[in-house]
C-alpha cells in the first residue's frame, strides 16, 4: 500500500504560502522512540539529485562556516558523470554521504526498488550504506520491505510523515525494523518555485526554527544543491544556518548519529557544537494591500502549476507541457 498523500499549503507569517505533496494524515505510532529533550539539535538533509558545482560549493562553504554537519543523500546514477562532485563531498569532514537511490524513482513493486537501491550501493562510498531518502519523498510498503531486506537503519520520506518524532512505520500489520526520520517538508526551493522573495522565505524559516526550538524538538530541514537559482538558495540557506547558530546550545548531528541516539534513547545527545553567531536581521514586511494581493496571486498560480505538472500529469506528459510552455514564452517574448 502506498502512503496516501496530498498537496498541502505551508503559510508564511504574512499570509503567503508554498505547497508540497506530503502525507495526507500522519500515522499514529505508539512505538516511537522516547527521546530526551532535544532543544537546539539541528539536522540538515541534502537531497543531491545531480551535481551542480556552484550549488554544492555554496552548501559546503556555508556549513563549514558554522561547523554544521550535513547528510548528503546522493542520487548516485546522476553523480557518476561528475566524479569530482563525489570526491569533494568525501574530503569534507562535516559531510556524511548516504543513498538517494541509483535512478531518481520509487517503484510500486519490491523487485525494482531492490534493484535501484542495490545498484546505488555498488557506487556509494559508504560501507555499509545505512540510510536512504526515497526520490520525491514517495513511500510505499514495498519500498520499506526493500530497505529491510538490504539492512538499512533509517529512511526519511515526507510522503509518509513530516514534522513529528521518529518512529517505526507499520507494514503488513507489523512494526518495521527501519526507522523513519521525518523532516520539515519545505525548503528554499519551495519558495524559488513559488516565485516568492528571499525575505519572505527567511521570515518563514525564522518562525519554523523558533517554534521547533521552543518545543524542545530537533530542527530538521533540507535543501537541494542542484537548484538552478544558486544565489537565491544560498541567501536563504545562509539565513537558516545563521539563525540556528544564534540559538543557545545549538548542536548538529548527522542522520546516522541521530539514528544512534534514537536507537538507544538513554544515550546522551552530544552533537557537534555549532559556532555561535549573531541573530540575522529580518527586513520588515510592510506589504501594502495591493502588494499582498499580487503575491497571493503568484502563490495561487504556482500551486496551480504544481497541481497540473506534478500531481496530475505523468512524467512524460509533464515534459511535453513544459516544452510547449517554453515555446509559447519564446513566441510571446519575440512578439
Ligand atoms: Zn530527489
Amino acid at each position: 500500500m502506498p502512503a496516501r498523500t496530498m498537496r498541502k499549503r505551508f503559510w508564511t507569517p504574512n499570509g503567503l504560502f508554498v505547497t508540497e505533496r506530503v502525507a495526507r494524515s500522519l500515522p499514529i505510532a505508539t512505538n516511537r522512540p522516547v527521546l530526551p529533550d532535544q532543544r537546539g539539535l539541528f539536522l540538515f538533509r541534502v537531497d543531491a539529485d545531480l551535481y551542480l558545482k556552484e550549488g554544492q560549493e555554496a552548501f559546503l562553504i556555508l556549513a563549514g562556516k558554522y561547523g554544521i554537519k550535513t547528510t548528503w543523500f546522493v542520487n548516485i546514477g546522476n553523480y557518476l558523470e561528475s566524479p569530482a562532485g563525489l570526491k569533494q563531498l568525501l574530503k569534507d569532514d562535516l559531510v556524511e554521504v548516504q543513498s538517494h537511490a541509483f535512478r531518481h524513482q520509487v517503484y510500486s513493486d519490491k523487485a525494482r526498488n531492490l534493484d535501484n537501491l542495490q545498484q546505488a550501493e555498488e557506487y556509494l562510498p559508504a560501507r555499509p550504506v545505512k540510510g536512504v531518502v526515497a526520490p520525491f519523498g514517495v513511500w510505499n510498503e514495498n519500498f520499506q520491505l526493500s530497505l529491510e531486506e538490504l539492512g538499512y537503519q533509517y529512511s526519511s520520506e515526507f510522503g509518509l510523515a513530516y514534522d513529528r518524532a521518529p518512529f517505526y512505520p507499520q507494514i503488513n500489520g507489523r512494526e518495521s525494523i527501519v526507522l523513519q526520520i521525518p523532516i520539515h517538508p519545505v525548503c528554499a526551493g519551495s519558495f524559488a518555485y513559488a516565485g516568492l522573495p528571499v525575505d519572505e522565505a527567511c521570515r518563514y524559516f525564522d518562525r519554523v526554527i523558533k517554534m521547533k526550538y521552543d518545543q524542545g524538538v530537533p530542527i530538521i530541514l533540507y535543501g537541494h544543491p542542484n537548484d538552478r537559482k544558486v544565489e537565491y538558495n544560498r541567501r536563504i540557506l545562509a539565513f537558516i544556518f545563521e539563525r540556528v547558530a544564534s540559538l543557545p546550545g545549538a548542536r548538529s548531528l548527522s542522520f546516522s548519529e541521530y539514528y544512534e541516539v534514537c536507537r538507544s534513547s538513554a544515550k546522551r545527545i552530544i552533537g557537534a557544537v555549532i559556532k555561535s553567531g549573531e541573530r540575522p536581521a529580518l527586513l520588515p514586511a510592510n506589504y501594502s494591500l495591493l502588494t499582498k494581493v499580487r503575491w497571493l496571486v503568484v502563490c495561487l498560480f504556482s500551486e496551480l502549476k504544481q497541481r497540473i505538472l506534478d500531481d496530475l500529469l505523468p512524467p512524460g506528459g509533464k515534459w511535453i507541457v513544459l516544452n510547449m510552455w517554453k515555446k509559447m514564452k519564446g513566441l510571446i517574448y519575440r512578439g
